[in-house]
């Protein structure tokens, strides 16, 4: 675990496991406890060496594991739920998740990415390509636990209203939909501490994508970080990389980054008409490879569902549409 210079409150420990997704490397699960038993946020990694890691911070920390309590699980994403039922079978009673990412989890969560990959193979992308996504996506290699495993755990489902109380320390849940439609941070008033699983991270932003054609994420992540940013959190505690001294601050620079990236997607779409698929490929992204080809599949998943997240967002503002030619949708400036 690598410690930051923040002085952390005695009953908070950040837990840094290493995850095999390249482009993060590593997830922080949060314990919070007392002297003698101990909560988690956020489960982890369905991957032998991200247990081991979890196992040894632990027992590095005093504990045992059948001195665990709670997990509350931010999200339903590959790196933050999947060890779950493993921290079940050790003990672990009371399992937290937003309403509506239960939902998802309980629908089969191989549904919800094949009605994502039908979506973009509407939007262009060759249904090759889908495939080849389809059997890379992290999500996918782990769909026995999504489809057996998360099923046995007795989900307690919060929102919006919600707060859960542990060792005399008051959580408000605030449900932060964008991300996932479900997503949940969890905020302690009396320290002014937020813990914002994927929703607001520095210095990468958190996907957003499209995977349902009647939702509109990007609207809802805008909200989201509006509502985070109304907080003045004194500081956050991500789901990756470092923790963040101004997180209200750090919710206005992603909402100015999705306006930039709006602006580019309306000036791609202003000549002539393009599919998704091809307004992908065009978009300057973080990571850079030398062309669409080099990037990773799975990295192309998110490439092209944050593209329709925000022509979505254009669209449901009037400012792009979309025309079906040949079967595949092209979007133009309006
Ligand atoms: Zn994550």
């Amino acid at each position: 675990m690598e410690n930051t210079s923040i002085d952390l409150p005695s009953w908070l420990h950040r837990i840094k496991l290493p995850i095999p997704i390249e482009s993060l490397k590593y997830i922080n699960v949060y314990m919070i406890s007392d002297s003698d038993s101990f909560s988690l946020i956020d489960a982890g990694m369905y991957n032998m060496k991200t247990f081991y890691e979890l196992s040894k911070e632990i027992k590095k920390l005093g504990y045992k594991f059948n001195e665990m309590e709670s997990v509350i699980v931010t999200h339903f994403h590959v790196d933050h739920i999947t060890l779950s039922p493993v921290l079940y079978s050790l003990g672990a009673s009371d399992f937290y998740l937003g309403l509506k990412d239960e939902k998802v989890v309980r629908k089969g969560f191989d549904k919800f990415i094949t009605k994502a990959l039908k979506i973009y193979i509407n939007h262009g992308m060759p249904s090759s390509e889908a495939n080849e996504i389809s059997k890379s996506h992290p999500a996918m290699k782990l769909i026995d636990v999504y489809i057996n495993d998360l099923q046995e755990i007795p989900w307690i489902t919060v929102s919006n209203d919600s707060e859960i109380d542990l060792y005399d320390l008051k959580f408000k849940i605030i449900e932060v939909p964008g991300h996932t439609p479900g997503q949940i941070n969890l905020y302690n008033k009396e320290y002014g501490i937020l813990f914002t699983g994927d929703h607001v991270l520095d210095p990468i932003t958190p996907q957003i994508t499209l995977t349902d054609e009647n939702t509109d994420p990007l609207s809802d992540y805008l909200d989201s970080l509006e509502k985070i940013a109304s907080l003045n959190a004194k500081i956050a505690f991500p789901g990756h990389k470092e923790p963040i001294l101004n997180p209200s601050k750090r919710a206005n620079e992603i909402i100015k980054h999705h306006e930039e990236r709006l602006n580019e997607i309306l000036k791609l779409i202003s000549k002539s008409p393009l599919s998704a698929y091809d307004i992908a490929k065009k978009v300057k992204w973080r990571a850079s490879y030398n062309s669409w080809e080099e990037y990773p599949y799975p990295e192309r998943f998110f490439a092209m569902g944050e593209t329709l997240a925000h022509l979505k967002r254009l669209e449901n503002l009037n400012m792009a549409e979309k025309k079906e030619v040949k079967g595949i949708y092209l979007w133009k400036k309006i």
